[in-house]
């Protein structure tokens, strides 16, 4: 394809995207598709013609968009927000024309240096001092994964530069509390702790951490003769946005020299707001955070930011310096490939850039505002309708709710749960999540998609209502 040829498949690409977004809500939220239908739109052959930019649109249009969960819809309600701001969409496809390639500073100084501004940018937003620095990895788990092989090494005292943990005579342990997102016991096995070194703590009715018992298993683990080397702490949980509290979590593992990683992988998007940086109070104390604009902020996925306040340290656990790569520019510049796993990397942060530039940062912070005004009415609305309750207190914009109509035995409620919110995502009209919690299933309802007003979280309540008391009758039925 020539630039003239892409100028005016572009242009045609274009007005599809912006026609599919201003039309989004006319589509169904959740994907109508069986499992193996989009596949079996495919040919298996590889295709050989030169098919039209106008060919590929139909094909958007037949095939793909009904494979697809619209999570850009104003009635998604689902997982956590994963807005995608038209704003950062146009930096992504700024960053794919440019078409460079970040394997060291040389390779583009503009990709690493424009890096660092907009890490920069975001960690004052959010009201972190300047001894941390940042990068952009592609996700929360990736970030949480370097947070523990950097936490590894640092226990270990650099073992990867003799035998590595195979040769520790005892075991490094990792904590998180039940709460935590799966992607921390993936990241604390990968990094080679083990399953018998991962310590899964208890929580308070709040679902968060509690420090006491944080502290008691430290303290165990040393009598034991292991050594404890991190703390991964949430700050909003993935099932009800609960807060460990960072301030007491750094002050134990202070005692112990243990490495706390930060993951405010959701919350991260709610410290933009000055009024709520109490919820990550302690955060200064910490060794890494990891927060992604990519969730409720809406910078499109992949833009997860990682701070680290020892980058010398992470960067003699990441490091790895090939005769190609080095250039007259070695030691005075950042080589981003040392600060994680992948050598090669996009140009990340011109999303955030467009996103910051274009919509602006109080255009941000006022849309997450209306969020959490929009969370705060429907949590006032289910707490006082009868045969409802809020099962998490509320703490940012999502709002867990159970429907415990009066005679339905406990072993039912599960399956009214599961049933009620079944019967939402599959009428296509809105989508919410069901997720097990302490003592059973529960609906989240997660506010924050960028589109989303406040008539259509009032229409996903009479949705909610409705297909609950449908429920119920057909649960005592049964
Ligand atoms: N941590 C928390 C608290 C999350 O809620 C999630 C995803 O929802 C993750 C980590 C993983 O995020 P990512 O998809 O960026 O790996």
């Amino acid at each position: 394809m020539t630039p003239e040829e892409f100028r005016g498949a572009g242009h045609e690409l274009i007005d599809w995207i912006a026609d599919f977004r201003a039309g989004i809500e006319s589509l169904p939220v959740r994907a109508q598709v069986e499992p193996g239908e989009v596949r079996g739109r495919f040919d298996p052959k590889p295709p050989s013609g030169r098919d039209s930019i106008s060919t590929l649109i139909d094909m958007l249009e037949s095939d793909i968009v009904p494979g697809v969960t619209q999570v850009q819809h104003p009635m998604h309600f689902g997982w956590f927000p994963s807005n995608a701001s038209l704003a950062s969409v146009l930096g992504d496809i700024a960053s794919s024309g440019i078409g460079s390639l970040g394997i060291s500073w040389e390779s583009s100084p503009a990709l690493t240096e424009v890096e660092e501004v907009v890490c920069d940018w975001m960690r004052r937003l959010v009201g972190l001092s300047d001894a941390w620095r940042g990068t952009i990895h592609d996700t929360a788990s990736t970030a949480c994964l370097v947070a523990l092989l950097v936490a590894r090494e640092r226990a270990s005292g650099l073992s990867q530069n003799r035998g590595g943990i195979q040769e520790l005579e005892a075991p490094l342990v990792v904590y998180t509390s039940r709460h935590a997102h799966s992607s921390v016991t993936k990241a604390a096995l990968l990094a080679g702790y083990g399953w018998d070194n991962i310590r899964i703590i208890e929580c308070d009715e709040s679902m968060a951490m509690k420090p006491g018992a944080l502290a008691a298993a430290i303290e165990r683990d040393v009598a034991a003769g292991s050594v404890p080397a991190a703390i991964v702490a949430t700050v909003g949980t993935t099932g009800t946005t609960a807060m460990d509290p960072i301030d007491e979590i750094v002050a134990i593992a202070a005692r112990r020299g243990l490495f706390i990683h930060v993951d405010a992988a959701m919350a991260g998007s709610a410290m933009l707001l000055p009024e709520r940086r109490h919820l990550w109070e302690g955060v200064e104390a910490a060794d890494s955070i990891s927060w992604n604009p990519h969730k409720w902020m809406g910078t499109i996925l992949d833009t997860a930011l990682f701070y680290m306040r020892d980058v010398e340290l992470l960067t003699r656990v990441m490091s790895t310096n090939p005769s190609y790569l080095r250039s007259s520019a070695f030691g005075a510049v950042t080589q981003y490939r040392n600060w994680g796993v992948p050598l090669g990397r996009r140009f990340r942060a011109l999303k955030l850039l467009f996103h910051l530039r274009i919509d602006g940062i109080d255009a941000i912070r006022d849309r997450i505002r209306r969020d959490l005004a929009h969370a705060e009415w429907l949590a006032g609305e289910v707490s006082t309708a009868s045969e409802w309750e809020l099962v998490a207190p509320l703490s940012l914009q999502t709002v867990c709710v159970r429907h415990r109509p009066d005679g339905l035995e406990r072993a039912d409620l599960d399956k009214h749960t599961r049933r009620w919110v079944e019967t939402i995502n599959r009428s296509g009209e809105a989508y919410l999540t069901a997720a097990e919690i302490d003592d059973g299933w529960v609906a989240r309802v997660s506010i924050g998609v960028e589109t989303t007003e406040r008539h259509h979280v009032e229409r996903m309540w009479e949705l909610m209502k409705r297909a609950a008391a449908e429920s119920a009758t057909a649960v005592v039925r049964d």
